[in-house]
């Protein structure tokens, strides 16, 4: 007969017998949530690449497993430690920067523990949900209607002594972290890469993560997702509003290398918002928009290229379905924008007998 010190007792020996959990991460402490910075899991696709027929592999990187939800994390942290390190930064320091929000959340939690004051300026368009992040973690958001780096610059110049703007757009330590951490991850990870897919706002993971994949296999495809409407890759398209955020543009920030890109795929507000939730639905990965977007030019590029079965592609997904909650994680909202039908049977109701 079983009693529960017998159960304790073969579970403790059981556990006692197994290996020790391979990723250190689990045995450590940490002397701040900087510290879980980066180090985001690459995570093997199952149905998905099945369910379009494809043979090749696909690797999703997580980078919506950084502590502030995204990829931007890893530039926040690098950002603000080389202002400070060539000593930039004061007690009177603010730190003024114009960003989709997933920066802004990076340097804002960078500030809050270094105790230095922070405003974000914002376009319209992004969500709420990253406003009240940046909020909640003590910086001042202004929401910008015309140009959100021009508004920063101007700051600038009329406070020069206090305001530094770390500048994304054209601070190369945006690249070069994701040369060298983003990157250099995924290289160790993986023994080959064939394919790298990932959209561009700056366009610093872009061209970090791709110059350090073709520094070490030549023949890796860059494929750039590029939001419908967005004319960063090609000038000539037809410009126009669209809603994924974070990605896209009118025009080619200076971290941005389109040089090094090989292959453009073309994705629509209804592509990537439909591929973002398939992700869910499929792979349980919690992720924005612009991911579905990138998964959505992977799945693309890989017919259009016949890539078959001993290829290998890494898509960037890069942040998570947090920053979303009210937009196109809901059926509402998907309706509301007409990306998905309206439910054929209306609400149920349970009347009680
Ligand atoms: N996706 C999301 C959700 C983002 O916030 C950003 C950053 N603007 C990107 C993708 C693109 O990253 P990058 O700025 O490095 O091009």
């Amino acid at each position: 007969m079983y009693n529960l010190l017998n159960i304790r007792m073969s579970l403790l020996e059981e556990a006692q017998g197994r290996e020790r959990p391979s990723d250190n991460n689990i045995n450590k402490v940490y002397n701040s949530i900087l510290e879980l910075v980066g180090n985001t899991p690459l995570v093997r696709l199952n149905k998905i690449p099945q369910q379009y027929g494809l043979t090749c592999e696909i690797y999703a990187k997580c980078e919506f497993m950084n502590p502030g939800g995204s990829i931007k994390d890893r530039i926040g942290l690098a950002m603000v430690q080389n202002a400070k390190k060539s000593g930039i930064v004061n007690d009177s320091t603010r730190f003024v920067e114009p960003t989709s929000g997933n920066t802004g959340i990076g340097i804002a939690m960078n500030a809050v523990l270094t105790d230095t004051k922070c405003t974000i300026l914002t376009g319209e368009k992004n969500s709420s949900e990253k406003v009240s992040t940046m909020r909640l973690l003590g910086a001042e958001v202004i929401s910008v209607k015309g140009d959100e780096i021009e508004a920063a610059k101007q700051m600038q110049r009329e406070n020069p002594e206090t305001i530094v703007m770390l500048n994304q757009f054209e601070n190369m330590v945006n690249p070069m972290s994701h040369f060298e951490t983003t990157g250099t991850e995924i290289l160790c990870a993986l023994d080959k890469v064939d394919m790298i897919v990932l959209g561009a706002g700056t366009g610093g993971t872009l061209s970090g993560v791709s110059l350090r994949l073709k520094q070490k296999y030549p023949g890796c495809i860059v494929v750039a997702a590029e939001p419908d409407g967005s004319i960063l890759f090609d000038p000539c398209a037809d410009e126009h509003p669209f809603l994924v955020e974070g990605v896209g543009g009118t025009w080619a920030p200076e971290v941005l290398d389109r040089s090094i890109v090989d292959h453009v795929e073309v994705i629509t507000d209804q592509e990537s918002f439909l591929t973002a939730r398939e992700l869910a639905r499929k792979e349980g990965l919690l992720c924005g928009g612009s991911s579905g977007t990138a998964m959505c030019a992977a799945i693309k590029a890989a017919k259009t290229l016949n890539f078959g079965r001993g290829k290998r592609i890494v898509v960037i997904l890069p942040d998570g379905i947090r920053n979303y909650m009210t937009k196109f994680v809901t059926d509402q909202w998907m309706e509301a924008h007409l990306f998905m039908d309206p439910p054929k049977h209306t609400m149920k109701w349970w009347n009680k007998p």
